[in-house]
Order: C-alpha cells, then structure tokens, then sequence
C-alpha cells in the first residue's frame, strides 16, 4: 500500500554525518525524519564496531558540539562506556575509544529526545523535482513505497546516490576512478595487553612480513594496525583492506564482504598461532559489511582544496576544526599513509560552502560525500568532522526553512553563530585556543 507522509527536514542515511544533521535540525525546531537503509544508525561506525572517533580534538582541544556531548556523556557513565586516548599512529592526535553497544544506545536516545523520527531498513530512491526543488522523494521499506514530501532535504548517505539522480555533478574517487580501500574489521577478545603491545610497533610489520612470507597471511597485509580496544585486553583489528573496490556496486561490496571474512578469519588464526599474548584469544565483533571509506565527492559552491588545509585556512564560514592527516588507505597501490596536513600546533577549519549545491534550493550534503579535492578529503572525514558537518547542515536546513530562503542565500554569519551558541568551538574564523581547555589525559 502507498503511503504519503511529510517532514520539515528529510535526512538520508544514518551514519555519523546524518546523526549530526537530524540533531543538529531537530533542536532547531524542525520536524526531521531520518531515513536509514540498515537495521542500526552509524553508518561505517555501525559496520566496523569499535573504529575509534578521530580527530576529535585538534591541537590537544575538543571540537564541541554533538560529537562532544556524545563523548561526554559515555564518559560520564558508571562505570565510562568511553575513554580519550592519544592514537598510536604519528599525525593522528587523541581519539574517542568507546564501548560499541553503549554509543549506539546513547546516539539512539539523543535522536529519540529530540523527537527525531527514525525509519530504519527504508531505502531512499527517487527525488522529484520541481522548480528547482526535492518535492519528495520515494522511498521502500518491507511495507512497500513510501513517499515522503519535504521541506529541506540533507544528503548524509555517504554516497550520494540521490543527490546524483538529482543531478548533482560529482567526482569518483581520486578523479581517475581509484578509491580508497575498504575495510572488514573485528576484534580480538582475551589478549593480555602488556604482552601483545610489548613492541610498540602499531603496525606489527615484523610478525606480518613473516606471515606473508610463509603464505599465511594475505601479501595486502604487509601493515597490521592493531590497537587497543576499549575494554581491557581486548584488541581492534583495523587491518584487512581490499583494494578495488567500487562502493557504490552492491554487488561489489558484496564480494569484497566475503572476501574480508576470509582474510579476517586467516589473520585472527595467525595472530592466535604466531603472536605473542594471542595464545588465549578469539575474534569477535567481525563487521557485518566492509566500511567504505570513498565514493562519490559532490560538487558544491566550493572545493576544499588540500593546499588550503595546508595553510591552516581558517574562513568565515569554517563550521568545524580540524587537523587530522591526510589518511590515504591503498588507493592507488598498496600504501597506506598518513602524512601531516597542517603545521604542528595549526589547524583548519572546514567551510559550509563545500555541503552546499550550485543549484537545487533545498539540498544539502554532509559527511564522506563533501566536496573535496582527493587529499582534502583524506584529511576531513574523520567521523567527529562528518558528525559537525552533519549539525551544521541540519542547523543550516532549519533555518532556510524558518526564513524561506534557498540554501545558497543563507547568510553564513548566522549559520555560524548557531553553532557556536551550540557550543561548536573554533569555528568562523575563531580561535580554538581562546575557546576550549586543552585536554587532561594520561599519556
Ligand atoms: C574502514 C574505515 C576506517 C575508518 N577509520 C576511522 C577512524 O579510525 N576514525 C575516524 O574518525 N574515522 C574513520 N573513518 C572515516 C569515517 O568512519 C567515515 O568517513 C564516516 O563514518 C562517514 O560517515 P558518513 O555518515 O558520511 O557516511 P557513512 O558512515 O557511510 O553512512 C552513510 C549511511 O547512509 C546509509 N544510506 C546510504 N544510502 C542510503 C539510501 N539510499 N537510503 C537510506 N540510507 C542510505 C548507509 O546505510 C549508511 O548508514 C574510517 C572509515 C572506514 C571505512
């Protein structure tokens, strides 16, 4: 049976971005529905549970907004379901490690209190347009077609594949068709910390030159990035990557999916055979799907450019901090790197203008779908970036709507001003340093 409903604000995908953007709309007031293809809200955070939230605080500060009350508030369970450590990989600065299970409980609460209606295992399909507007957009759940009527609506699908059927020019990749590696992760349960870390190589180089060697390990699996997990002597595997992949086919991610569980269970094996502190272990937590870290980049009014990220460029309508690295997972051979991006101690900020489309007035786009030249975007898709980016849209939406205004004429001062009365830090052109402590942690 079709079904016709309506909202103010309609954001598609639940992962980080499109939590930040139902949140960050809702607490302005709007009617927001949150329409999410899969049975959980994360997005990549829900398909590889336990991947660390990074870049959360440049220069050593919090980032504010969703993503700290988030973190705040598991940090202040008893006992914490969360805990800010330094990354154990040069150029990352402190992340957010954190129980799996108590975040995605936290995040569904925070979009339940603020009256966000979510549909899971509803996919968004087919936008109409009119006059140079998303009237609605038809979307499938296990009922049937639905078609949702709209006011504003916020890309988060990290994808895009609606945004493009609406027209919206976009880039694969790299430009040249080559896209980051995906990624199956788990995690090794029962592997006494002091014992498996006693090298301090994050990357185990050693242990997995000697596996491939002996062929028992993938030859893709020349870096091992394990780390610590959140609960004790349990240890996130952040390792088996494949190459190739186009995460927009289904089918292709299918595939690498099954091929992922492969390599994971051959290296869980490994590590219990031949790594010391593994002998009593086992796996746990195997995603359910690879994460895809790049698709489609959407074009906006603006690209940000790596060589303004270098300048630490701070614009007027910079809507959140940020200096992770430019984190580059195989996407054109089998390197993986993660060279700084800005000066020691400096930082950039991300503008608005880059979520904001040439022409359709009430769109915009949030999260790993930025637009973004290929070394900016290795650097801003952190997901407390995608969560920040994520409320400025939906902050932004409700306020186009609440104005009448298209996207494009939004008056970027106001946008600002919002988030920073939401307690987003450093943004605007505005010193981070003069507005938030720096943090207090153990080494
Ligand atoms: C393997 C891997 C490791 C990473 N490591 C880190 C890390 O350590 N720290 C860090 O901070 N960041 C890391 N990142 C980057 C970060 O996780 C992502 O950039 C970020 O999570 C992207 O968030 P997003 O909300 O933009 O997109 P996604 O997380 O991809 O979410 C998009 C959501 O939209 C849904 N969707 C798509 N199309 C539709 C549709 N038509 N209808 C309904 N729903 C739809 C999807 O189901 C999904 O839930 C990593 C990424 C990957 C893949």
């Amino acid at each position: 049976m079709q079904r016709d409903i309506s909202t103010d604000v309609l954001v598609i995908g639940g992962g980080t971005a499109g939590f930040g953007a139902a949140l960050g709309a809702a607490r302005q007031g709007a009617r927001v529905r949150l329409v999410e293809g899969t049975s959980k809200i994360g997005g990549v955070m829900a398909f590889c549970p336990g991947m660390p939230w990074g870049g959360g605080y440049p220069t050593g500060r919090s980032i504010g907004g969703v993503f700290a009350d988030l973190t705040d508030q598991l940090c202040a369970m008893q006992p914490p379901m969360a805990e800010v450590r330094p990354s154990t990989l040069e150029n990352f600065g402190h992340e957010v490690i954190y129980d799996h299970e108590a975040a995605v409980f936290a995040m569904f609460q925070m979009l339940e209190d603020a009256g966000v209606d979510v549909h899971l295992n509803t996919f968004a399909g087919a936008p109409v347009i009119e006059e140079g507007r998303i009237r609605r957009i038809d979307c499938t759940d296990r009922t049937g077609p639905m078609t949702i009527e709209t006011g504003m609506v916020i890309d988060c699908s990290g994808d895009g594949d609606l945004s493009a059927r609406a027209g919206v020019p976009f880039m694969v990749g790299d430009g040249r068709g080559n896209m980051m590696g995906v990624t199956l992760s788990f995690s090794m349960l029962n592997a006494p910390w002091d014992r498996v870390f006693a090298n301090g190589d994050p990357y185990f180089r050693k242990e997995a030159e000697a596996g491939i060697a002996e062929g028992r390990l993938h030859p893709d699996l020349a870096k091992l990035y394990l780390m610590k997990g959140f609960h004790r002597d349990t240890v996130f595997c952040n390792s088996v990557h494949i190459r190739g992949v186009d995460g927009t086919d289904p089918q292709q991610v299918a595939k690498a999916t099954q091929e992922g569980r492969r390599r994971c269970h051959q290296l869980a094996r490994f590590l219990i055979e031949s790594v010391p502190g593994f002998e009593q272990a086992r796996m746990s937590e195997l995603g359910p799907t690879v994460g895809v870290r790049e698709t489609r980049k959407l074009e906006a009014v603006h690209r940000i450019l790596a060589r303004d990220l270098s300048a630490g460029a701070k614009p007027a309508d910079g809507i959140v901090c940020c200096d992770n690295p430019i984190d580059d997972v195989m996407r054109s051979d089998t390197a993986m790197t993660h060279d700084a991006i800005v000066a020691e101690g400096d930082y950039y900020t991300i503008p608005f203008r880059a979520m904001v489309p040439e022409s359709i007035g009430n769109l915009l786009f949030a999260g790993r779908l930025v637009c973004a030249d290929p070394a900016a975007f290795a650097s801003v898709r952190g997901m407390p970036q995608c969560m920040a980016m994520g409320q400025a849209a939906g902050t932004a939406a409700a306020m186009a709507l609440a104005g009448g205004l298209p996207v494009q004429a939004l008056d970027h001062a106001a946008v600002v001003a919002s988030l920073a009365a939401q307690g987003m830090r450093g943004i605007g052109g505005d010193a981070l340093r003069r507005h938030a402590p720096a943090l207090q942690t153990a080494a």
